[in-house]
């Protein structure tokens, strides 16, 4: 069994983790609020490491990342547990796991999933997704950084619930970043997720300001985060701390888990749409088939330089350094 990184030993054969900022303190025997890390005899352990739930070969924009090699392909793998308990999970059957998951379920090695990777045809590389990649921190730390080695690029599909430790150790290996932005409210994070909007935020700043990519999601919930006063101060927020160039998508709520609002209408994804595009140049829609919010439009000679419909993307209008061919500004994008 896999012993966890980032946690300390106290007395009474109690750990702390400091893995997130939930820092779970656990009485030996007990189980973070993850549901997979477990103090054993003073120790704390990754009960889910190397148990792959799903792995599938998926287009890179059902990450979603639109701005990282459009139109490629990426091997993503999940597996268990979540350090948010969101009632709208849309992913409740891996993200809240019973211990009955981890029995019988083979050990998957680190160099299986390379070899893996290496022999899908198109494949640029490993998202860490489906589950929150962060309770497998030390699982996708040794794959990340053989992946890299190995030339292939690593995609962490996340919370951003983190902490600033953990999180500085391991961008290194990662290249791209989704991460969700549920809400510009504490108290909904704390009703409906159990965490906090602060460590988010942190964590998109940190992820910002380093080399790797970033895309953000928002899932629209009617009833729960779709006050457009709200949205407004989320958007600035994004623009002001994170620059205009910030790549947002929302995307259309459906009911799940524990949670039951009507699905979101498009007219307000449109109206979000809308405020986002005030301040934002790289605004998109998605769980719906719209008009507007797929294709990737240069903000200043306004042709498209990424077409898309439905999962079909074309790239037509970017050069080899992600320039726009038409009018040459920099856009930007991570391309082949
Ligand atoms: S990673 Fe899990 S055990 Fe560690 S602090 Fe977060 S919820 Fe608790």
């Amino acid at each position: 069994m896999q012993e966890a990184l980032f946690y300390e030993k106290l007395e009474d054969e109690k750990v702390r983790c400091l893995l997130c900022p939930h820092e779970c303190l656990l009485n030996e025997g007990k189980i973070g609020i993850c549901r997979v890390r477990k103090n054993i005899s003073g120790e704390l352990y990754a009960l889910n490491d190397g148990i792959i739930s799903s792995a599938n070969l998926d287009p890179i924009e059902k990450k979603p990342l639109y701005h990282f090699y459009p139109g490629s392909l990426i091997l993503s793998i999940g597996s268990y547990g979540c350090n948010m308990h969101c009632q709208f999970c849309q992913n409740w059957d891996i993200s809240q796991p019973k211990d009955s998951n981890f029995n019988l379920q083979p050990i998957v090695p680190t160099s299986e999933v390379i070899k893996t990777a290496l022999n899908q045809k198109e494949n640029i590389g490993i998202a860490y997704t489906y589950n929150e990649p962060i309770v497998s921190y030390e699982y996708v730390m040794k794959t990340a950084a053989i992946a890299k080695e190995n030339g292939l690029k690593n995609v962490m599909v996340s919370n951003g619930f983190i902490n600033q430790e953990p999180l500085l150790q391991i961008l290194p290996f990662i290249d791209a970043w989704n991460i969700d932005l549920k809400a510009f409210d504490d108290s909904f994070y704390k009703r409906l997720t159990g965490a906090r909007l602060a460590p988010v935020l942190e964590t998109l700043k940190t992820v910002r300001r380093s080399n790797a990519h970033l895309e953000i999601t928002m899932l629209v919930i009617p009833g729960e985060n779709d006050d457009a006063n709200e949205f407004k101060q989320m958007v600035d927020w994004l623009a002001n701390e994170l620059g205009e160039d910030t790549i947002l998508h929302l995307s259309r709520y459906f009911p799940r888990y524990r949670h039951q609002s009507a699905i979101t209408p498009a007219h307000k994804l449109l109206e979000f749409y809308n405020i986002a595009r005030q301040r934002l140049h790289w605004t998109y829609v998605g769980n719906i088939e719209l008009d507007i919010g797929s294709n990737s439009i240069c903000p200043k000679c306004q042709n498209i330089v990424v077409w898309r419909k439905g999962y079909h993307t074309a790239v037509r209008g970017l050069d080899e350094a992600g320039n726009c061919k038409f009018c040459k500004t920099p856009l930007p994008f991570v391309v082949r």
